[in-house]
């Protein structure tokens, strides 16, 4: 089919803001899109903790799982939309399955029943509702039904119904599990499988449309970018209100349809867009001619297999034993992270020997000096994504949600604060920055990144800061959580949208696709090591909550004070190679 260049009807038609009107229709997608990613998102991790009954263990794993293969699949949903489908039915394709595993979530069979085991016997939990609204749990040992009650020391008490202790059991004598029906978790993995499957399909194909709207050269790239940024950010604040708030109403479904509803919106407003995008992300011409989507989409049907067997072997994988040393513990990783580690161990170096003997020196120098800035982004969205995991437990568990005593939020909803600050500070950075520019003060890349890991570090202390207000019930005003927030959105802003473009200044040309890929697996690793640290914040649970809040206090603040300090150390080591890193970029920022 004729194709209109780009550059030429992008100059010719109406604008939207100053930019192509085509961005409206892409930014409205995306937005939807992200509506139901990060709706789900919301709800996610309080459904296997919750509705499955997972230990956070095993919680934390699977969203970590979950996360870091819906950033490594962009990699091949790229390539095949550039090689064979165009970016436009890869879009569309991905929106669909996409939505299908939203919409499969919806089944997620009845709630687990919650189990203790100690003893040697596993025995069923019961939960009920005590006068002053807060829930208790039971367990029957021989005739006697007694409440579990976590102590300060890890050990658990199991208390007769005239308040005194029957029996007291060691830290790890008593483990809090479920009985779940192997049928409503199989569904429920195949169903996160196609998410990740879909994503792969679609959101780098989308962000491709964007740049493809803009000639080479055309000034207004990063600030139509910056616009698409917000779309993402506006669909997300919308849904981790709505979904959590459906899920705590209605049940889980709601709030898991709504996501599905929110992606097929994405799909309607690309598939019937009246023509407005033709021209825009069409199938690539060339090669022998034919057409072979419908291969692909059967393909990639069928390989909704492969992310659902990871998610398997995670479940399966049997942690490494203590004193094992770190030999022992990449050994005893699931098959992903193995994959994972390996690709970026090997691929790193391997690209950076091709382009010594490729490049020329200054064009080696500026790839030693992505790569280095890439390895450093791993620390940056570690941190970052404890949001949607150990963030979210730990506002379901030690935060007071009061909002000035007039309403109480939920904790999935707690995931809003995020979205909400980047569209309130996004045009106030975008603003500074070309304010800092004017007065030839804007900090280089190095420099931003590193007040990045600075920032997401600070946040974290921030929280640490604040738990030592806590109130008599070990609940910590939600405002710290907000305050948090506020700080990672401002980090965020430092090194989100500046390392895309980075990537493309710095880059090779003729690898740029690639190393885009590379990019996204440094996020896809960080997920990765973000839920493992989610594992190392977990708290003894039965039947889905924390049996001492205490405890759950201590660890959080113990785990986040960690990860704060060592995130901002990083990130000081950053801004002192700043200088050097400089020099090795040729004059880019
Ligand atoms: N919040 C942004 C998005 O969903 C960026 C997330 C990321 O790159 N890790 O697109």
């Amino acid at each position: 089919m004729a194709t209109i260049p780009a550059a030429t009807s992008a100059a010719l038609a109406p604008t939207w803001f100053g930019h192509p009107r085509q961005l409206a229709r892409l930014f409205s997608t995306e937005l939807w899109e992200r509506f139901g990613f990060y709706g789900m998102r919301a709800l996610l991790v309080l459904y296997l903790t919750k509705h499955f009954v997972f230990e956070d263990r095993i919680g934390g794993g699977m969203y970590g799982a979950y996360m870091s293969m819906v950033y490594l699949t962009p990699f091949i949903g790229g390539l095949l939309a550039d090689r064979f489908l165009g970016s436009k039915r890869a879009v569309k394709f991905g929106a669909i399955v996409m939505a299908a595993g939203y919409f499969v979530l919806c089944f997620g069979g009845p709630q687990a029943t919650p189990t203790a085991t100690f003893d040697g016997t596993t025995r069923p939990v019961t939960i009920e509702a005590q006068a002053d609204g807060k829930d208790a749990r039971f367990v029957a040992d021989g005739t006697a039904r007694l409440r579990i009650k976590g102590n300060d020391d890890g050990s658990v008490a199991l208390v007769r119904p005239d308040g005194t202790t029957a029996r007291t059991l060691a830290k790890g004598a008593f483990v809090g599990d479920a009985v779940r029906s192997p049928l409503y978790v199989t569904v429920m993995l195949l169903a996160l499988s196609a998410i990740v499957v879909g994503n792969g399909f679609f959101k780098p194909n989308i962000s491709t449309m964007v740049g493809s709207l803009y000639a080479q050269g055309d000034k207004r790239r990063d600030a139509g970018f910056t616009i698409f940024y917000m779309g993402i950010n506006l669909g997300s604040l919308g849904s981790q209100i709505l979904c959590p708030f459906l899920a705590v109403a209605f049940g889980w479904w709601a709030g898991f349809g709504l996501a599905a509803a929110g992606m097929l919106v994405a799909f309607v407003l690309i598939q019937f867009d009246g023509g407005k995008l033709a021209g825009y992300g069409e199938a690539p011409v060339g090669g022998d001619g034919r057409d072979r989507s419908l291969v692909i989409y059967l393909a990639a049907i069928a390989a909704i297999a492969v992310p659902w067997l990871l998610f398997s072997n995670t479940l399966t994988a049997v942690p490494a034993a203590v004193g094992s040393g770190l030999g022992g513990y990449l050994l005893a990783l699931p098959i992903l992270g193995k994959a994972l580690f390996a690709t970026f161990v090997i691929g790193v170096p391997a690209i950076l020997v091709w382009s010594y003997r490729a490049g020329s020196t200054q064009e080696f120098q500026m790839m030693v000096a992505a790569m280095v800035l890439i390895v450093f982004n791993v620390t940056f969205w570690t941190l970052f994504e404890q949001a949607g995991s150990s963030l979210t437990l730990f506002a379901d568990r030690n935060t007071d949600m009061s909002i000035f005593g007039l309403f109480t939020i939920t904790a999935g909803q707690t995931q809003f604060f995020n979205a909400f600050f980047i569209v309130l500070l996004a045009p106030i950075f975008a603003a500074m920055w070309a304010a800092l520019a004017r007065a030839g003060r804007e900090p280089g890349i190095p420099v931003k990144f590193a007040i990045a890991l600075i920032g997401v570090g600070a946040g974290f202390l921030f929280l640490v800061w604040g738990t030592h207000f806590a109130d008599a019930g070990y609940k910590v005003a939600v405002w710290w959580l907000a305050g948090l927030y506020l700080i990672h959105s401002m980090a965020e802003l430092c090194i989100s949208p500046v390392g895309l473009s980075m990537i493309t200044k710095l880059s090779i040309a003729r690898i740029v696709g690639m190393m885009m890929g590379v990019w996204f697996l440094s996020i896809s690793v960080a997920q990765y090591i973000g839920g493992i640290i989610a594992q190392v914040a977990s708290v003894a649970t039965v039947g889905g909550e924390v049996t001492n809040l205490h405890v759950s206090l201590d660890t959080y603040a113990g785990v986040f004070q960690t990860i704060g300090l060592v995130a901002a150390g990083i990130g000081v080591v950053l801004l002192a190679v700043s200088p050097f890193l400089k020099r090795l970029m040729h004059g880019v920022d």
